[in-house]
């Protein structure tokens, strides 16, 4: 089902939003921005005000965090959806938000588009109950995947039903250290080939560092890439997960308006 030899055109994952859907993918370029974690109402709702006035389509901000370590932050849960909620209703932005298990699913009620991230891009129980779901999911690239396994757990979404799949490179593991990932390019040409699903780029966790990550989504719109998902925190040394890696409102302000030129924001 995500094979381009039997769907040759583009799939459009459509968002429904206040001010009309927003369309992502077949030449509909989509920012998505916010922050790594909800970690309070001012905090999300700053945030999300600063990046909507500045391009940004969509919301980002999780709640079930897949933290490395279990004494770090592991997210607000179910109160932080409820704050993404509140910054929805605020700004009229759809919203965007990890699950990591399938029994959090029912709480994502209000959630637009549910992210599933690269450490669950194989969790095939998680990904045939996103399948049954009728909304879009975004699904991240595994830290050491292939791109042929990639496509199969989007496989597993679509066979379930749920075509409104978006792909989202997001770094994969390699033996660089300067970088917290190593952006894998060439990915946004294979997958335009071989798929005709939506394929986002997530500057954010390749980098790891803000300064790298606007040239990183330069290259990506260069690539073809059909959209960017980008961490923005209120005040990043202050951030709950992340913050070494997280733009403040006015980077982010600074890089949106130098890809508008190349990109259709508005
Ligand atoms: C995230 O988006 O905050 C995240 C945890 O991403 P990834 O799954 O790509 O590591
Ligand atoms: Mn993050």
């Amino acid at each position: 089902k995500a094979n381009r030899k039997f769907h040759p055109q583009d799939t459009v994952v459509t968002v429904p939003a206040k001010g009309g859907d927003i369309l992502i993918g077949a030449g509909h370029f989509t920012l998505i921005a916010g922050p790594c974690s909800v970690e309070s109402e001012r905090q999300i709702t700053e945030v999300a005000r600063r990046v909507g006035a500045a391009g940004a389509k969509v919301l980002r901000g999780g709640a079930f965090k897949p933290r490395t370590s279990p004494y770090a932050f592991q997210g607000m849960g179910a109160d932080g959806l409820q704050l993404l909620g509140m910054a929805k209703q605020d700004t009229g932005m759809p919203i965007i938000s990890e699950v990591m298990d399938k029994s959090q699913l029912p709480l994502f009620e209000n959630v637009d588009i549910i992210q599933v991230g690269a450490r669950n891009m194989q969790n095939f129980e998680l990904l045939k109950e996103v399948g049954r779901q009728r909304k879009p999911v975004l699904l991240k690239r595994g830290l050491s995947s292939t791109i042929e396994e990639w496509l199969m757990s989007a496989e597993y979404i679509m066979a379930g039903g749920n075509d409104q799949v978006i792909l989202c490179e997001r770094g994969i593991r390699t033996f660089e250290t300067a970088t917290r990932n190593t952006l894998d390019i060439s990915a946004i040409p294979i997958l335009k080939q071989k798929t005709h699903l939506p394929v986002l780029v997530d500057p954010s966790h390749a980098a790891g560092i803000p300064w790298l990550i606007e040239p990183l989504s330069r290259a990506a719109v260069a690539a073809g890439a059909d959209g960017l998902i980008i961490e923005v925190h209120d005040c990043p040394e202050k951030a709950l997960c992340d913050g070494a890696q997280s733009l403040t409102p006015d980077q982010f302000e600074q890089i949106a308006s130098g890809l508008r030129p190349f990109i259709s924001l508005m």
